[in-house]
């Protein structure tokens, strides 16, 4: 069934692709449609890409019904990368530090608490910054809106100094590299989730971002195991459906990438957020 499903998602991605293309959006609102009736799970929206696709076609339509079922389709999906193993309640939540309240940006009032500015530093800085949350494609799955967050952002470092001089550029520019950091990749997603807020992200401590965890995974990453590493965690999601055969974990992420030519099937990388332990999954 699942199969079927992915079939069907996946033509639907190809016209839709083929319509961002050609930028003539007529016949999206039809696909939008068929695609709200397909059961979404977590790994048919990793396998097909379709939060891309569909994104796209959000971007580039003019019209507001099409624009508006795509934005609900993306924060309908998004709801399935919030919730670990993409639905299935894991047994052991209480692992997971709850420190932070889990509510993601798209959610609260849509007019969020970034007060719009003429300042072209500012300005730049909030690009700057929507551009570091754009680092691979989390937040096409996710359906994250860069440009509010990263705005999000820059206000409250911009609240706390009042200014926007050495400070302030300082602040901005750690949480750029840190963002952009293809080794954090982590960060980047709690963010893109809003699991870390962006009054959380304005102030977090270097040691903070690049957490002990974090730190020991890349001690053990050799050099020849960094390629591999990189592929395996550069869009990837969380899950908790496979096991680490190491350390029996299951915070993991997963990204399915093409290898070779485009006609043979995907290979599934996983990664252990516990251990750094990486496999490839058949
Ligand atoms: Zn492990």
């Amino acid at each position: 069934m699942g199969k079927k499903e992915e079939e069907e998602i996946i033509r639907i991605a190809k016209k839709m692709d083929k319509m961002a293309q050609k930028k003539n959006g007529a016949g999206a609102l039809d696909l939008l449609k068929e695609l709200r009736s397909v059961p979404m799970t977590l790994e048919l929206l990793q396998s097909t890409r379709i939060g891309m696709s569909v994104n796209a076609i959000r971007k580039q339509s003019t019209d507001e019904e099409v624009t508006s079922l795509a934005k609900s389709l993306i924060k309908s999906w998004k709801k399935l990368l919030d919730e670990p193993g993409g639905g299935e309640k894991p047994s052991d939540e209480k692992r997971k530090e709850q420190t932070t309240p889990v509510v993601s940006p798209s959610q609260g009032s849509p007019e969020a608490k970034e007060e719009s500015t003429s300042d072209s530093i500012r300005l730049k800085c909030r690009e700057m910054l929507a551009n570091a949350l754009q680092t691979g494609d989390d937040y096409i799955a996710i359906g994250a809106d860069c440009e509010e967050l990263g705005a999000q952002i820059e206000e409250c470092i911009f609240q706390e100094f009042k200014n926007t001089d050495m400070k302030y550029k300082n602040r901005v520019r750690s949480r750029i590299s840190n963002l952009k950091d293809m080794k954090n990749p982590n960060l980047r997603r709690t963010v893109l989730c809003g699991s870390v807020t962006p009054e959380r992200m304005a102030k977090m401590t270097a040691e903070e971002m690049a957490s002990d965890e974090l730190k020991e995974m890349r001690k053990n990453l050799t050099k020849e195991a960094v390629r591999d590493h990189q592929m395996a965690t550069t869009g990837g999601t969380q899950t908790d459906l496979f096991t680490c055969g190491k350390c029996k974990g299951k915070s993991c992420t997963y990204t399915q990438v093409q290898t070779r030519s485009a006609d043979e099937p995907m290979t599934t990388f996983v990664f252990c957020n516990e251990c750094g332990n990486r496999w490839k999954f058949c």
